[in-house]
């Protein structure tokens, strides 16, 4: 790249001047100026001064192998120049696609064996929304369409992808939400416990939640509950090991169908090939995105399972609906290539045997004692850090989400790229994390927190 001929400044300038930015206040950014990243390797990103940094946050949660994967390069490379592009549409496929699928088929949980694709997670949610929507018409009950989602979900940010999640603040810019979702409580058990409730009870009552909005609607009236199986963008938000087997319950008892959005725990961030292995679950459809490729090209497999997917071609039909790179072969093979990698240096394996406990138990034991933190949880390479102002009454700070902003900014400057969504802290780093690179992330968060810690108690 050529951009070793402009200055920081000047990218920066440039930057503010032509490229409106995804969740960024344009104002702010023009004062601020970019960060601009601008090479990086393994574990590491390099902004344009060549300031390194640990990527705690792998990309937005996708680079799962880490960077500089020549292999991954190479194949894009060898895929472009003998068929860039063609089309799946109309009956056309090309061979990386088809194998992927099979890949896909072989590793997602045994009733699910069809794939969908698009280019990003928010584009397979359109898909899965109206793939369900269209199984219950096929069914011969059109009016079963109602989708049941929860405050706080992140689905992505396309209409539907906005109208499925629960951002408020996303949803007062949509002006007109798609019709017929409603949300209800998430399973988050530091804020909404009840005192003297368990965990357990906890989740079955936020999965009672569900159970009620089927009941008030009519479970005639109901499509799918849709939920990612640990709220990612919401804050690493982990349900009670009770919530998700009941919401199973819940689900078939009234004939509904169960939507996973693993657009973050697929391909291994938990432990595990997929979350709903995590969690002892069999949904009907799983949204996938993000590691699938490790972010090295732009490309979601929506996993459908058996029962929507016998249904489609039992009863035929056109279903009206694609996108210009469904199956892209370069991504696909990219995919592909990635799928291998991860098996190959058995990444899944070595996040739920070794890097995931250490993870945890480098979380509970160094970091969870410091005065600002409140809670950290976990599970395999995701986790979350609590920032609160009364570690005994969990206190916040004042205003809301600006003390966790001050920590983050903290960790940048000690080398650790990390993110904050509310008060909470977020790490979802490369799976090729060690015990020795965790160690080296806690120094840097011990550090930011004592930094932190002496900017918000003099203000
Ligand atoms: C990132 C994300 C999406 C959206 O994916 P995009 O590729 O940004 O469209 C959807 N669901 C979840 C759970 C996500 O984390």
């Amino acid at each position: 790249m050529t951009y070793q001929n402009y200055s920081l400044a000047q990218l920066q300038q440039i930057d503010a001047a032509h490229h409106l930015h995804p969740f960024t206040d344009s104002k702010e950014l023009r004062e601020a100026g970019s960060r601009v990243i601008a090479h990086a390797q393994g574990p590491y990103i390099y902004d344009t001064e060549g300031f390194e940094l640990l990527d705690g946050m792998a990309g937005l949660w996708c680079v799962n192998v880490g960077y500089g994967r020549d292999e991954l390069a190479e194949v894009a490379a060898q895929q472009m120049k003998e068929l860039p592009y063609y089309n799946s549409f109309f009956k056309c496929s090309t061979p990386t696609p088809i194998l992927l699928a099979k890949k896909l088929a072989e590793l997602a949980p045994r009733h699910i064996n069809q794939v969908f694709y698009g280019s990003s997670g928010s584009e397979a949610n359109d898909t899965a929304l109206r793939l369900v929507r269209h199984y219950w018409a096929l069914e011969g009950k059109p009016e079963k369409n109602r989708i049941i989602s929860r405050t706080m979900a992140y689905h992505g940010s396309t209409v539907a992808g906005t109208s499925l999640g629960g951002m408020a603040g996303m949803h007062s810019q949509l002006g007109g939400a798609v019709p017929n979702i409603v949300h209800v409580m998430m399973p988050y058990a530091y804020e909404l416990k009840l005192p003297g409730e368990s965990d357990h009870e906890f989740g079955l009552r936020a999965a009672k939640a569900v159970e009620d909005a089927i009941l008030e609607a009519g479970a005639d009236k109901v499509a799918a509950f849709i939920g990612e199986p640990i709220m990612g963008a919401g804050g690493v938000k982990i349900p009670p090991e009770s919530y998700w087997p009941e919401v199973q319950r819940i689900c078939r008892k009234h004939d509904v169908l169960l939507m996973l959005d693993e657009v973050i725990t697929g391909y291994g961030r938990t432990g595990e090939w997929f979350a709903a292995t995590t969690f002892g679950i069999e949904p009907d459809t799983i949204t996938t995105a993000k590691a699938l490729t490790s972010g090295y090209q732009p490309l979601s497999a929506l996993l459908v399972g058996d029962r929507i997917a016998n249904t489609l071609v039992e009863k035929g039909g056109e279903f009206y609906h694609g996108y210009t790179y469904s199956g892209h072969p370069v991504a696909c093979a990219v995919a592909l290539k990635n799928l291998e990698i991860i098996e190959r240096e058995g990444l899944v394996e070595r996040v739920k045997s070794d890097t995931g406990p250490y993870f945890a138990k480098a979380l509970r034991e160094r970091i969870a004692p410091h005065p600002l933190v409140g809670e950290v949880r976990s599970v395999g390479l995701m986790g979350a850090i609590e920032i609160v102002k009364e570690k005994a009454t969990r206190e916040r700070f004042s205003p809301e989400g600006s003390a966790a902003v001050t920590v983050r900014d903290h960790a940048i400057a000690a080398g650790l790229m990390m993110r904050a969504t509310g008060d909470t802290m977020i790490l979802s780093p490369p799976l090729i994390w060690t015990r020795e690179i965790i160690d080296m992330a806690c120094d840097r968060i011990l550090k930011a927190l004592d930094l932190a810690e002496a900017d918000l108690r003099k203000a």
